[in-house]
């Protein structure tokens, strides 16, 4: 099997967890559940501060939210994004033409 890298470069794929502040009780179960340490308190708040640490395509911590705080882009909204940076560096399945 080819190892060639198919994924873009980590930072220009914006797909990471939001909070919704108005709606975060600061229980901090996302802050315990994401082994990536992509959350963590600062201050009084918890915040997303290390955005990509998050694996692309998860989005298992939007579950463990009582308040329903975390959201993520959709998967159509991922799809064109991977999409639109596969074209930009050549890498996927399109056909090359050179
Ligand atoms: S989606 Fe997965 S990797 Fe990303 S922050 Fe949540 S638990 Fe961590
Ligand atoms: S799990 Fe939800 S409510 Fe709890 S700290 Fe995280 S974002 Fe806020």
């Amino acid at each position: 099997m080819s190892k060639a890298n198919l994924w873009p470069p980590r930072e220009e794929i914006a797909w990471y967890p939001r909070i919704n502040q108005d709606l975060c009780i600061k229980c901090g179960s996302c802050v315990e559940f994401c082994m990536h340490g992509v959350y963590s308190r600062q201050g009084d708040k918890v915040v997303v501060s290390k955005p990509y640490e998050c694996i692309v395509g998860c989005e298992a911590c939007r579950h463990r939210c009582p308040a329903g705080a975390i959201s993520f882009p959709t998967r159509e909204e991922l799809r064109q994004m991977l999409k639109a940076l596969r074209e930009k560096y050549g890498t996927g399945n399109s056909s090359n033409k050179q």
